[in-house]
């Protein structure tokens, strides 16, 4: 499963890439082609939308807390567990683990000596870890998902 989200919902769509969602967000004239595949696509637009296309869920909320609660009885079934914070919130790439000496110089040093274990963004080099941020993100999560934190 994957989403497509209308550019307005930018924010929204790095909400879905926080729980490992496969999330694009493209201008709905592209939307007719995208839907061709095999591989279930679920399309939300926006509330100023004159004709949404057919079978897209139609987010009304302003702020992007309650765009994600809106969505949430939509996505819960396709959270997995393994795969929250998995992806780049910004290219929705997939994370790969990075060596330790390699991010030495590219993260705040308290944050090297902290944390043993890093990943990175292939298509942008972005630098993730389990540390305030994600701890941050995860309660968010467990907040706007109802996913327990021991979940997490
Ligand atoms: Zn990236």
């Amino acid at each position: 499963m994957r989403c497509i989200c209308h550019p307005s919902l930018r924010r929204f769509a790095r909400y879905l890439r926080m729980l490992g969602i496969d999330t694009a967000c493209l201008p709905e004239e592209t939307w007719t082609q995208m839907a061709t595949g095999t591989e279930k696509v679920i399309f939300f637009t926006n509330g100023s939308s004159v004709s949404p296309p057919e079978g897209a869920y139609r987010i009304t909320a302003l702020r992007v807390r309650d765009q994600a609660r809106e969505a949430r009885r939509i996505v819960h079934p396709y959270i997995c567990r393994e795969q929250i914070l998995s992806r780049c919130l910004d290219c929705n790439d997939t994370l790969l683990p990075v060596a330790r000496n390699e991010v030495e110089h590219k993260v705040p040093e308290h944050v090297f000596h902290e944390i043993d274990t890093f990943t990175s963004c292939p298509s942008c080099g972005k630098i993730y870890w389990r540390g305030t941020h994600s701890a941050a993100m995860e309660s968010l999560i467990s907040d706007i998902f109802g996913i327990p934190p021991e979940d997490l």
